[in-house]
């Protein structure tokens, strides 16, 4: 497969790839599986997030499975372009939190000869398209999507269901907050949690 095989010819060439699927699906654990292959086959790598994950440690990027690779935050995406001078394969992890500048700065480093592997939330809670990555994954010569596990009925994830009752998108995601589930067991909860609504209202 031509994304298992990276290098070819002498002519630096660019593209922009997305791993992108619901919490727990195992997004950062494929970029993570790429960037040490492209590391393997000695080429330049940096990873970029945005400082608004806190979440386990500064520097490094961190998976669930504690399958970590280092990285570095950063605060708007216009700042990935000054610090990936000379770097031939750019991470961006958590893309979904970024600013909307990150598509142009995801094809300038695309357009210089840089590989670009973007991995993100595709939706949020509620089931809407999250941020940038729709149009990431317009951009992009390459989209894959990866799946959880319906925490359910045990068929593949498509939504990150929120247990927590915080209006705020930026809440990052654990275990305790979110569920990953497939769609109609989604829209089975999203029912359920409105009965509850109206039946407290009622009270
Ligand atoms: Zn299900």
């Amino acid at each position: 497969m031509f994304l298992e095989n990276p290098i070819s010819g002498t002519k630096k060439r660019g593209w922009i790839e997305v791993v992108s699927g619901s919490m727990f699906s195992g997004k950062t654990e494929e970029l993570i599986r790429r960037m040490k292959r492209a590391k393997i086959a000695q080429q330049r790598v940096e990873i970029f997030k945005p400082k608004i994950d806190k979440r386990y440690s500064e520097m490094r990027v961190v998976s669930h499975d504690a399958n970590s690779i280092h990285s570095t935050p950063v605060a708007k995406s216009i700042d990935i372009l000054a610090l990936s001078e000379n770097i031939e394969v750019v991470g961006i992890d958590e893309a979904q939190f970024f600013d909307n500048q990150l598509v142009d700065v995801c094809n300038e480093l695309a357009n210089k000869g840089v590989r670009v592997i973007v991995a993100g939330l595709d939706m949020d809670f509620q089931g809407k398209p999250f941020g940038s990555m729709p149009a990431l994954f317009a951009i992009a010569e390459y989209v894959t999507k990866v799946h959880a596990i319906c925490m359910r009925c045990g068929n593949l994830a498509h939504h990150s269901h929120r247990l927590s009752a915080d209006d705020n998108l930026v809440v990052v995601g654990e275990k305790e907050i979110y569920e990953p589930l497939c769609r109609d067991c989604y829209h089975e909860a999203i029912n359920e949690s409105e009965k509850e609504e109206s039946l407290t209202t009622l009270r």
